[in-house]
C-alpha cells in the first residue's frame, strides 16, 4: 500500500478505511487493535513503528476523517504522546514493541515519576536512589506531585545510580511497574477538591534491567527529550483525541463514544472552555458588551496563534522532529491563553463569578478557573520556560551553575536551582 504524502490523496485514503471499517459494535480493544495495525492509530509514528512517519499538518488531516464517522481516536495522553517518543529515540527494540503495543492494545497507562520535594525546577538535582542488584535495580526514595500515581499501571522515573560524578551524569530513567510490594502511595489534595495528584514513597521497590530505559547514567539526555516532548504535549495538536485515561477494553466502543460526548463527562473535562465560555457570555446577556467582545476577539487570536505556531513549527521538519523553540512556546501560549478564558469567564458573571459547586451559573467553568493556576506550573513554570527560551533559543547567557560539575554526593541537600 502506497502511502498519500499529498494532502488529498491521504484524505481519500483514510476516509475510504475508516468508513469502511469503523464499527460502534465492536468492543474498545478490538477497534484499537484494528487501527493500530492498519497503522491509522498513529499516523505520525515512524513506519516502522506502526505509523505512517506522517508530519503533523498530514496527521491531522487522518483525524479531521476519523472524526467525521465519529470513530473513537486511539487512546491519548503521556503514554503515546511522551513516553512513545522516549521510546523511539532511547529504547531498546523489544522495550519499544513491548510498550507501544502495552500503551496502546493492552489499555496500559503511565505517570511522569520525576518532581521531588527538594528537586522540581530543578530536575537534575534528584536523589531518589537506584542500586543495583544482580539483573534488578533497587529503588528507595519520594516523588511529589506525580500525576494519577494511584490509578497507572507503571510510572516513569527518574532515579539517582551515581552519586560520584557530577549531578547531571548520575542520573539513570526507569520504567517502574506501580503496583508491587515497596510502593506506597498518597494522595495530595488540591484547591479544586480533588485529590489528582500524588506522593510516592519506594522502599526497596524494584525493577528488572529490560526496564531501563537508555544507558545507565545517561537519564538526563532521556529526560531533556522527555521535558521538550512535555512542554509541547500542552498543546491539544499533540494528542491524537482519544479517551486519556483507562477505558475498558471490553465496552462496546459505540458507547465509550457516546459518553465522551456528554458535557460532564469525566474525560471531557478542561476540553470545550471556549463553547462553556460562549454559553455564559449568552446566559449573562453580555455579547452586546463591546468590552466583553475585544476580549472575546483576543481568546480567539490567542487560540488561533497556538494552533498556527504549533503547526508551522512542526511542518516540514520531518514527521517527528523533537520540539524545539515550540515545546516553550506552545506551554506559554497555553499558560496565557488559559488564564485569559478564566479572566474573561469570572468578568462575564460579575459577582456570580465568586459561586462554585451546584451554586455556580457553570460548575464546570468554576472547576476549571480553579485549576488555571496548575497550568503555569505543571510541567515546568512559566518562568523555567522562560529561562530555557533565553539560553537556548536567544543565546543568552546561561543562569549561575555553582558546583554542577563536582561529585553530586558532596552537594546539600537544598538550595541549589541549576
Ligand atoms: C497540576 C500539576 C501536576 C503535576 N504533575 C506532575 C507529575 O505528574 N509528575 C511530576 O514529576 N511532577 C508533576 N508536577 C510538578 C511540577 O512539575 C513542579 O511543580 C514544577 O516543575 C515546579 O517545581 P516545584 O513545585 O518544586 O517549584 P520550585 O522549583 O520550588 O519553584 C518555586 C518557584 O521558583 C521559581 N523558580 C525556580 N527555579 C527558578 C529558576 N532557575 N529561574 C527562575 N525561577 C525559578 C519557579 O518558577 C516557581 O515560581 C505537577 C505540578 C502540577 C501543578
Amino acid at each position: 500500500m502506497s502511502d498519500g504524502r499529498d494532502e488529498s490523496t491521504l484524505r481519500e485514503q483514510a476516509r475510504a478505511w475508516y468508513e469502511a471499517n469503523w464499527d460502534p459494535d465492536l468492543t474498545v480493544g478490538e477497534w484499537f487493535l484494528r487501527m493500530m495495525t492498519d497503522r491509522w492509530a498513529y499516523p505520525s509514528w515512524p513506519e516502522n513503528w506502526w505509523g505512517r512517519g506522517l508530519p503533523t499538518p498530514l496527521a491531522k488531516v487522518v483525524r479531521e476523517e476519523r472524526r467525521r464517522v465519529g470513530a473513537l481516536g486511539p487512546p491519548s495522553g503521556i503514554g503515546p504522546s511522551l513516553l512513545a517518543h522516549l521510546l523511539f529515540d532511547h529504547g531498546t527494540e523489544e522495550q519499544t514493541a513491548r510498550y507501544l503495543w502495552a500503551m496502546t492494545v493492552q489499555g496500559w497507562t503511565t505517570c511522569q515519576m520525576l518532581s521531588e520535594p527538594d528537586a522540581g525546577s530543578d530536575l537534575a538535582g534528584a536523589r531518589c536512589r537506584a542500586e543495583r542488584d544482580g539483573d534488578e535495580w533497587v529503588i528507595t526514595g519520594s516523588k511529589i506531585w506525580t500525576s494519577l500515581a494511584d490509578v497507572v499501571d507503571f510510572g516513569m522515573l527518574l532515579a539517582r545510580t551515581d552519586w560520584t560524578v557530577p549531578k547531571h551524569a548520575g542520573l539513570t530513567f526507569f520504567l517502574i511497574r506501580r503496583d508491587q510490594p515497596g510502593v506506597e502511595i498518597r494522595p495530595l489534595r488540591q484547591m479544586t477538591g480533588d485529590a489528582k495528584f500524588n506522593q510516592v514513597f519506594f522502599n526497596e521497590a524494584r525493577v528488572p534491567e529490560a526496564d531501563v530505559l537508555g544507558p545507565v547514567g545517561s537519564g538526563w539526555a532521556v529526560t531533556r527529550t522527555f521535558l521538550a516532548h512535555e512542554r509541547n504535549s500542552f498543546n491539544p495538536a499533540s494528542h491524537e483525541g482519544g479517551p486519556f485515561g483507562k477505558v475498558p477494553l471490553d465496552a462496546r466502543v459505540g458507547d465509550v463514544v457516546a459518553d465522551l460526548r456528554r458535557p460532564m463527562s469525566s474525560n471531557a473535562s478542561g476540553r470545550g472552555i471556549g463553547r462553556i465560555l460562549d454559553d455564559l457570555v449568552d446566559r449573562f446577556d453580555r455579547a452586546h458588551d463591546p468590552i466583553v467582545r475585544q476580549q472575546l476577539a483576543a481568546l480567539h487570536t490567542q487560540r488561533q496563534l497556538m494552533t498556527y505556531t504549533n503547526l508551522r513549527a512542526r511542518a516540514g521538519a520531518g514527521a517527528r522532529p523533537l520540539p524545539g523553540v515550540e515545546g516553550p512556546i506552545s506551554k506559554l501560549t497555553v499558560s496565557a491563553l488559559t488564564r485569559a478564558q478564566r479572566e474573561v469567564g469570572l468578568a462575564v458573571q460579575g459577582p456570580y463569578g465568586t459561586l462554585t459547586g451546584t451554586h455556580a451559573a457553570s460548575p464546570q467553568f468554576q472547576y476549571f478557573a480553579l485549576s488555571t493556576p496548575s497550568i503555569s506550573i505543571a510541567g515546568g513554570t512559566d518562568e523555567i520556560q522562560r529561562n530555557t527560551m533565553g539560553e537556548r533559543v536567544l543565546g543568552l547567557p546561561s543562569e549561575p551553575r555553582d558546583g554542577a560539575d563536582r561529585p553530586f554526593g558532596e552537594t546539600p541537600a537544598t538550595g541549589s536551582t541549576t
